[in-house]
């Protein structure tokens, strides 16, 4: 039987252990996101940072190795620079020549010796570029390194480097200064050598632009790491390094490459920025993303809560509830509506015309359908109106249908909202109380019509002796004929007037059972347009029989022309009538001084409402009388049932009009009797003038 609303496709868990293992699983992923991301951003850091190293140890890598190819092709230029010298035989100052240009041509070359076999110096010429390397110190005094280079040299048979040895200069700074041997021969015998210092320094400034990147720190370490040399440029970081182990004959030389480069540091390094500023973004999107999923989540909660609540109040109202689209299909009905019409949600649903309706009626009803879809849907246009269904088991039953247009959250009409009542059991109730009171009134007439009873017998006496009289004296006159004692020629006039004088009595007893057989009888209660004239000119025989038994006189105060009204003419004749009886027994207890006048008025004190009032002249109605005076079998009198005025009431307000009454009283304040009145719907009539106003017609009875 649940409504199928339109919901939506996922709804929230509503119990509440159910509500907590998904916050706790909610948690748990949370928690495991954060720390993935936590390690994969890291991670992606680490890579970065090792990415970036691992790149730059590679170009140091490519730049060491540049620079000791580069360096082995000095040294080899160098090498047959040396060989190509002039020899012992050439002539004199050509060698020396020669040397002069090799050391300008060759910047790394600081000297050039030539020495005998024993290796005693015959020349040696000095770059000119520089100082003089041995001014300090003497030749003699710093060439151990260069003698064991140069007797390798006479062992191997081929050129030979030393060992590099500092020199102190003049300066007080001093160098490291290498030197390569080269045997000169005269066939196998070594006849002296050649020696050429290299400045280490120079080497490795003699590096071409592509060996010496910039950024890059060149030297030669001792196997221990012990710097010799320097390059030019002293930029090395210490962090990215890179040797090469330069074999010489002779000694070995290790080349080492410092890059300028530190460790990836997480601010100033554009890729590691770049990684971390996404990292940031990434945080930054997740924290709003769970922002934003709290605030869904909180939207759920209270989705969810208004939907429990909603369904709460569905299952708690007793009205039916029934939601249609703009094209009148049914979009909506609550269990109420289901159980009250007999079919299941499912049958109703985007039914049109819906199986609740009377098949008979089936026109009237689409009829009544395109009218209202037809019509504005401003928040005004409610709309209620009595209609009847038929349930499922083929039962009619009258309801009641509210009606207002249905908005969306945009405020957009999307339909119409019913509400509907069934009306079948108020209208039971209606239906006994109805008959209750038809019943109580029927009592109330009964108990009338026995108080007239007595007044019937009295008023029917007249009739009844004159009929019996004329009777008597007509069968006297045909009996005195027939015997033939008095012949009378009038004997037929006479009997023809008897006769009528009889018709006539019978008429006029007819006439008094009549008005009380009226009265007595059940009637069709149906509510109609008259005129307050016929409505006291029906009651008027029966109120001027009692009357007439205490000599009261009836005057009666009609306007013109006669206002009309709305009702059910036999119960107003009845109020009317209660009220004329009241008025003559309350002047028959009490008789005051004057004459017993009872006056009935009939006035149209508004639009809508013409009042009708009866005025005695009795004793008026005391206070502890008037307080008791409606409640049902409350009387004064011995004979009274107490019944008569709460009938009256009853009547009176189920036109809608009310009954009240008013002691009259004189100038001084004393009572002059009591007035009862009450009003009923009127009938729209021409407006009365002042002069009809005071018309009144005076009837004695
Ligand atoms: P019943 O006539 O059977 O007593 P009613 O309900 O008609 O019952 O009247 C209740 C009482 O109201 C009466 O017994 C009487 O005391 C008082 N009463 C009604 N009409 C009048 C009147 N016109 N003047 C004085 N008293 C009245």
């Amino acid at each position: 039987m649940n409504p199928p609303l339109r919901e939506p496709a996922v709804l929230p868990p509503i119990d509440a252990v159910g509500a907590v293992r998904p916050r706790r699983l909610r948690v748990v992923l949370w928690v495991a996101l954060v720390v993935l991301l936590l390690a994969a951003q890291t991670l992606l850091v680490a890579l970065a940072f090792h990415y970036h190293s691992a790149r730059t140890q590679e170009e140091v890598e490519a730049n060491a190795a540049a620079a000791s190819a580069e360096l082995a092709q000095l040294f080899a230029k160098d090498l047959q620079a040396m060989l190509a010298m002039p020899g012992r035989d050439a002539p004199a100052g050509q060698w020396r020549t020669r040397a002069e240009q090799l050391l300008v041509a060759r910047p790394e070359l600081l000297r050039f010796e030539r020495r005998d076999a024993a290796l005693a110096i015959l020349d040696a010429v000095d770059t000119r570029a520089r100082p003089p390397l041995f001014t300090q110190l003497r030749r003699d005094q710093m060439q151990l390194e260069t003698e064991l280079a140069c007797s390798a040299t006479q062992r191997r048979g081929g050129p030979t480097y030393s060992r590099s040895y500092f020199v102190p200069r003049a300066d007080g700074m001093g160098m490291e200064v290498m030197d390569l041997c080269v045997a000169e021969r005269d066939g196998d015998r070594v006849v002296g050598f050649v020696v050429a210092s290299y400045s280490l320094p120079g080497l490795l400034d003699q590096l071409s632009a592509q060996a010496q990147a910039p950024g890059h720190d060149l030297s030669f370490v001792e196997a221990d790491g012990a710097r010799l040399a320097h390059g030019r440029t002293h930029v090395g970081a210490g962090v990215y390094k890179a040797s090469r182990v330069i074999d010489l004959p002779g000694t070995t030389m290790q080349l080492r490459v410092d890059s300028a480069a530190t460790r990836p540091s997480l601010v100033p390094d554009l890729d590691t920025g770049l990684v971390i500023g996404l990292s940031l973004t990434l945080f930054g999107v997740v924290v709003l993303l769970a922002r934003d999923v709290r605030k869904r989540t909180r939207v759920e909660g209270a989705l969810a809560d208004a939907l429990a609540f909603r369904k709460a109040m569905e299952d708690s109202v007793v009205t039916g509830l029934r939601a249609r689209d703009l094209q009148g299909r049914t979009t909506y009905v609550n269990p109420v509506f289901c159980a009250m019409v007999g079919y299941a949600a499912d049958e109703l649903v985007d039914r049109d015309p819906p199986p609740y309706w009377p098949p008979e009626q089936l026109p009237e009803y689409q009829r009544r359908q395109q009218r209202r879809l037809a019509s504005a849907p401003t928040a005004l246009s409610r709309d209620a109106f009595e209609t009847t269904f038929v349930r499922k088991n083929g039962e009619r039953f009258p309801a009641m249908v509210f009606e207002a247009p249905l908005l969306d959250s945009a405020a957009q009409h999307t339909g119409w909202m019913s509400a509907v009542l069934d009306l079948s059991a108020q209208r039971r109730v209606e239906e006994v109380a109805r008959q209750q009171q038809e019943r109580l009134q029927a009592t109330a007439r009964l108990a009338t019509a026995g108080e007239m009873a007595s007044l019937l017998s009295h008023e029917l006496n007249q009739p009844l002796s004159a009929i019996a009289a004329y009777a008597t004296g007509s069968l006297n006159m045909m009996d005195a004929h027939a015997r033939g004692e008095a012949p009378d020629p009038d004997l037929w006039p006479m009997l023809h007037q008897a006769a009528r004088r009889i018709a006539e009595q019978a008429e006029r007893a007819g006439r008094v059972i009549k008005s009380v057989h009226d009265f007595v009888r059940r009637r069709e209660h149906a509510r109609e347009a008259i005129g307050g004239d016929a409505l006291i000119e029906a009651i008027l025989p029966l109120v001027r029989l009692q009357a007439r038994k205490s000599d009261t006189r009836v005057e009666l105060d009609l306007p013109t022309p006669m206002a009309r009204v709305f009702c059910d003419r036999a119960m107003v004749e009845q109020v009317l009538l209660n009220l004329t009886r009241n008025g003559i027994q309350a002047m028959q207890g009490a008789p005051r001084d004057g004459e017993p006048v009872l006056t009935l008025r009939v006035r149209q004190t508004h639009p809508q409402w013409v009042r009708i009032s009866i005025s005695d002249r009795g004793p008026g109605i005391a206070d502890e009388v008037a307080r008791q005076l409606f409640t049902p079998f409350f009387t004064t009198r011995s004979d009274g049932m107490g019944l008569g005025l709460s009938v009256c009431r009853t009547i009176v307000e189920q036109h809608g009009g009310a009954l009240d009454f008013a002691n009259l009283r004189d100038a001084q304040g004393a009572v002059l009797g009591a007035e009862f009145r009450f009003t009923l719907p009127a009938i729209a009539s021409e407006p009365r003038t002042a002069r009809e106003q005071a018309a009144a017609v005076a009837v004695t009875p």
